[in-house]
């Protein structure tokens, strides 16, 4: 069906994929009584809180701003009243303020929402910049940068916009799902992108695990000689940015640099979805899809959430645990982060909710000393020596690490994955990674 070509990258691992949720419709969660929406949701400026308890708020309404920096508005994800604003860790521990709405039920939608009203063609670079600021759209795939600003970097740079469908991380499915159930809002978020920034190819790339996909957008695409499927090999982590430039277009990313330095503008599908929602509809990010799933869980699927709503509501919507938990972890099992707090809320990072019992839980603090296989570098995509970086990074030589291009490392977990001794050379790797950011 997609011809022999098959794109991919040097290194990387296979892993178990457990897409047991790829078939199943993505469902909405019933609205929660109460949401904790984060006023800090990416990379960047904190915003403040531009409403006070007891105040009646709609969805879509403007409740945080960012006046200086790098950030975008947050807006209630439920209408309803404010019942506080209060301080709680977010999933990296930071503490951030978050708004807690009641909920009023009722849904009522802000009226500063209204759709563009100019066609695409008579829309500028700045204007669709202002637009995707202005909807609070930060990268959904879990990066969380905003995205406003990732256009404005790829501005005279980029020749191409590059989708990321890979979704190479196991479990998560929300991509998949929205692909086949919403595959024109992610190929007109693409046209969005490639009109803002006056580009001329469009490439959805899409990793060969999802042959329906794969067969739904290259129909969708077939009158639009401009946008090209490309067809990636499944393999962990093709979903970094500097693999899908490596795999599509043999480019290194320089060290330091961004994809948009070597001419191309990567965005996840999700993202390119809330793009079309936002110019179309005039629909702020209020929700997003999240895969629930892991061996605990009842009735793994994906489930469209609002900002703000609880991580235990969604597990309980899926039936709660069936097994004793061991391990919460918010993302993929490879890159995502364990949690502590079951009431901690959904944020546009929160691409998938994880339970997993004892069994399931791979860390071992107790590993054998490395016995020099070599896996770890054979499969590194990066091409870095992780053995010795986790061996200076337990030595604190952090600068012989730094010496070795420890910054560099995308901390993908592929080597700690791989290696047959049990070395977490990515929790080392992170360590000297953190103390050379503070030396800094
Ligand atoms: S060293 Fe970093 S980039 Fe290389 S495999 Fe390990 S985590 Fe991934
Ligand atoms: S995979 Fe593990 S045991 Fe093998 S060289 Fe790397 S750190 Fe050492």
């Amino acid at each position: 069906m997609f011809g022999n070509l098959k794109y991919t990258f040097r290194g990387g691992t296979h892993v178990n994929e457990h897409k047991d949720t790829a078939g199943l419709q993505t469902v909405r969660l019933p609205e929660p009584a109460t949401v904790s929406v984060p006023l800090s949701q990416h990379i960047g400026a904190h915003a403040k809180p531009v409403v006070q308890k007891g105040d009646t708020v709609a969805v879509g309404q403007v409740i945080g701003v960012v006046e200086n920096g790098l950030g975008c508005p947050v807006h209630a994800s439920v209408s309803g009243t404010v019942k506080e604003i209060l301080t709680r860790h977010n999933a990296q521990g930071i503490p951030v303020q978050n708004v807690v709405i009641e909920n009023d039920g009722l849904h009522t939608m802000s009226k500063d929402i209204k759709p563009w009203g100019k066609p695409l063609e008579e829309t500028t670079t700045e204007e669709i910049v202002q637009i995707v600021r202005d909807a609070g759209i930060s990268g959904l795939g879990g990066a969380t940068f905003p995205t406003y600003a990732k256009i404005q970097s790829a501005v005279g740079k980029a020749t191409s916009v590059i989708i990321n469908c890979a979704e190479c991380e196991p479990y998560i499915t929300a991509n998949h799902r929205l692909l086949l159930e919403r595959s024109y809002a992610v190929i007109q978020g693409l046209e969005v992108l490639m009109h803002a920034l006056n580009v001329k190819e469009g490439l959805l790339a899409v990793e060969d695990n999802k042959p329906d996909a794969i067969e739904l957008l290259q129909k969708a695409v077939a009158d639009k000689p401009n946008i090209r499927v490309c067809v990636m090999k499944t393999k962990y982590p093709q979903g970094d940015e500097r693999q899908i430039v490596y795999a599509l277009y043999h480019k290194e990313v320089p060290a330091g640099k961004l994809p948009a330095d070597v001419g191309c503008m990567i965005i996840n599908a999700e993202t390119a979805a809330a793009i079309s929602r936002a110019f179309y509809r005039g629909l702020p990010l209020v929700s997003r899809i999240v895969t629930v799933a892991g061996d605990c869980v009842k009735n793994p699927q994906n489930v469209r959430a609002p900002l703000g709503a609880s991580y235990r509501e969604l597990i309980d919507f899926c039936g709660g645990c069936v097994k004793e938990p061991k391990k919460l972890v918010s993302g993929g099992p490879m890159m995502g982060q364990a949690q502590w707090d079951m009431d901690a809320p959904v944020t546009n990072g929160t691409s998938a909710l994880l339970v997993f019992s004892e069994e399931y839980d791979r860390i071992n603090t107790e590993h054998s000393p490395c016995i020099h296989c070599g896996c770890c570098v054979q499969h590194c995509p990066m091409h870095l020596l992780p053995n010795y970086l986790a061996q200076y990074a337990q030595a604190r030589r952090y600068d012989d690490a730094a010496k070795l291009d420890v910054m560099s490392c995308v901390e993908c977990g592929t080597c700690s994955y791989n290696c047959p001794a049990g070395v977490q050379i990515v929790q080392y790797i992170r360590v000297a990674k953190g103390a050379l950011r503070a030396k800094k």
